[in-house]
């Protein structure tokens, strides 16, 4: 095969290369980029390795979370001795990643994103990947992009049913104008409650790595301006156009940035002494309790009366309250609390 001597392109790539929609310019784009995946589970495993070994240059992966069995149906980077060890998934992958492939620059990053980290943790990024399980984080993540005009592309699944699509802000809608504010906590399902099919994860993450594959290598032009809905169990693969943006977007029209500034999202404090960490919304949202404990039912002991959800799961006491509070006993880490949280309330 022939590569531009103007490039200095590893054979590895040569398959890649010989697409034309890539070609030796697009490659050396690539192997110049550098993009960042909040989020290492079923989404961000499949995302990190077709993107390292599609060559980007620099792929840092953020997640707060570590390894457990019940991640290994889905989550391909990881194996039975990672959960041994329980390794945080940020270093599990960036291992497998670096063996897969060695020029590229892996940076694991075992922190939780929240407002006052995401500054720092994603500044300097060409593109950003939605590997995350929730939607404060979306928004939280939306925000930082529409305010450094960051692209982004959002991705989520449960059960058999996935969603994705690029923002590209000032071009594209943004997730504000596309969902005018996150489903009420308790009423979206979860993974950890309603499960997740690997195919689902596999096809919305491979999605999102190939319009990633676009930006990165300098094909903009090629970047798909629809959502695809797809549900492998139903067989519905739909691809919808994105509504346009909103004239008057909150977000990427008028640049309020709630979730940055911490005026929208939750909250986290520490409970002094009792090894617990309270969650606080600060939307104004009310929960469902009866909804809650129907879906922790399965999970756990569970118990119910006028004011709250009490459960047991794992090595963790979840205490929900009506008005979206709670308190994670079994943690003094905010991180670890945000994430059941997360995983068995929703937000
Ligand atoms: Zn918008």
């Amino acid at each position: 095969m022939t590569t531009n001597p103007e490039f200095d392109i590893p054979p590895r790539y040569s398959r890649q290369v010989l697409f034309e929609g890539i070609g030796s310019e697009g490659q050396a784009r690539l192997m110049a980029s550098q993009a960042v995946l909040v989020g290492c589970g079923a989404l961000g495993t499949v995302q990190a390795s077709l993107l390292a070994r599609a060559g980007v240059g620099r792929l840092r992966i953020i997640d707060r979370d570590f390894v457990e069995e019940s991640n290994l149906q889905r989550q391909i980077l990881f194996d039975e001795e990672d959960a041994r060890a329980i390794l945080p998934k940020a270093v599990a992958a960036a291992n497998r990643l670096r063996a897969a492939n060695s020029l590229v620059r892996i940076e694991p990053v075992v922190e939780d994103l929240n407002a006052s980290t995401i500054g720092r943790l994603l500044e300097g990024f060409d593109l950003i990947l939605d590997a995350t399980d929730n939607f404060d984080a979306r928004f939280l993540l939306n925000d930082h992009a529409v305010k450094t005009g960051t692209p982004w592309i959002y991705g989520a699944c449960v059960g058999s049913y996935g969603l994705t699509f690029p923002v590209l802000p000032g071009d594209t809608a943004c997730l504000r104008c596309v969902f005018e504010s996150a489903p009420p906590p308790g009423l979206s399902p979860t993974c950890d409650t309603a499960g997740v099919l690997g195919p689902i994860v596999a096809v919305v993450a491979s999605l999102q790595a190939a319009e990633a594959l676009k930006i990165l290598a300098g094909r903009r032009d090629r970047v798909t301006r629809r959502m695809a809905v797809l549900d492998v169990w139903d067989g519905r693969l739909n691809l919808v156009d994105l509504p346009p943006r909103e004239a008057d977007c909150p977000c990427c029209v008028r640049h309020e940035f709630p979730y940055l500034e911490g005026t929208l999202g939750s909250d986290t404090a520490t409970l002094c002494g009792r090894n617990s960490v309270q969650i606080r919304r600060r939307d104004g949202l009310t929960l469902d309790l009866d909804q809650v404990a129907g879906r922790l039912r399965p999970l756990g002991a569970v118990e119910r009366n006028r004011f709250l959800v009490r459960a047991d799961i794992d090595a963790y006491r979840l205490t929900v309250f009506a008005d979206g509070r709670a308190i994670v006993s079994g943690t003094k880490d905010p991180a670890i609390a945000k994430s059941i949280y997360a995983r068995y309330v929703g937000t």
